[in-house]
């Protein structure tokens, strides 16, 4: 630059002394002034070019940051909401993936309860299903039977039930869930005790020596309602039992028994 401007500067005081002769040096002092004047203008505008050049590399800048600018404002963000965007779409993320944990696990927690649940029932089902075994389980009013006279006619009269000899006072339990109907004393049966069971059989206990029971209690299976003896027509300590299914007429105990899987 100062190259240029020296050679501007002797150029033109050069071309000034040769096309007006070397007498006119004040006037090509003044004009060479100008000149110079003249000739820093370029060289100040070419400063300013450089400005210019720096400004347009700015503007060209700015520009292109509008442009970014005008272009992300048209898809509603700019280069500062597209990093929010980002923050905001991985927060997004973040919480449906909490959301789809925390379904995930509540979906678990129910099929556990479920799963608890079904085992109670089970369990309770299967407890049911046990007591209802048990209500409904049959056994001999004796253990250990000694069968003395079956059932049938005998001098023209029928023996409707069966005899099993036991010493007086032999506790007597329910054949199984049921309800006494009757309770003492009756005729040639002496003290007698009828229950009526679950299934509508009724039993009779004949000859006893106590009744421990009162009609309309609520019997369960072994339960002792009273204790043999020999009371009414007997001939000796027995149980004399009857059946009558339905509380229909009665029938031959030990067939029954058989079929109800009790042992005598
Ligand atoms: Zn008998």
């Amino acid at each position: 630059m100062p190259d240029l401007l020296h050679e501007a500067r002797h150029r033109a005081g050069h071309n000034v002394a040769s096309r007006r002769g070397a007498g006119s040096r004040r006037e090509a002092k003044s004009k060479r002034g100008h000149v110079i004047a003249g000739l820093a203008l370029p060289s100040a505008a070419a400063v300013v070019l450089v400005f210019c050049a720096g400004g347009a590399a700015v503007a060209t800048t700015a520009k292109a940051q509008t442009s970014v600018f005008t272009q992300s404002a048209a898809r509603g963000t700019s280069p500062h909401t597209d990093a929010k965007g980002v923050r905001l779409k991985r927060l997004e993320q973040s919480q449906a993936a909490a959301r789809h944990t925390q379904t995930v696990e509540h979906n678990l927690a129910i099929v556990r309860a479920a799963a608890v649940a079904r085992g109670v029932e089970r369990k309770k089902l299967a407890d049911v299903a046990k007591h209802e075994a048990l209500g409904h389980s049959w056994r001999l009013p004796v253990t250990n039977p000694v069968l003395t006279s079956g059932f049938g006619y005998r001098w023209g009269q029928l023996h409707a039930g069966e005899d099993f000899a036991v010493s007086v006072g032999t506790p007597l339990p329910s054949m199984s869930t049921g309800t006494v109907i009757f309770g003492g004393a009756e005729s040639g049966f002496g003290n007698l005790v009828e229950i009526r069971y679950w299934d509508g059989t009724i039993s009779y206990y004949g000859h006893m020596s106590v009744v421990s029971v009162k009609v309309g209690e609520a019997v369960r299976p072994g339960q002792i309602v009273g204790q043999s003896g020999n009371t009414g027509h007997s001939t000796g300590p027995h149980l004399h039992l009857e059946i009558h299914p339905n509380g229909g007429p009665a029938v031959d105990p030990l067939p029954w028994l058989a079929s109800h899987h009790i042992p005598a």
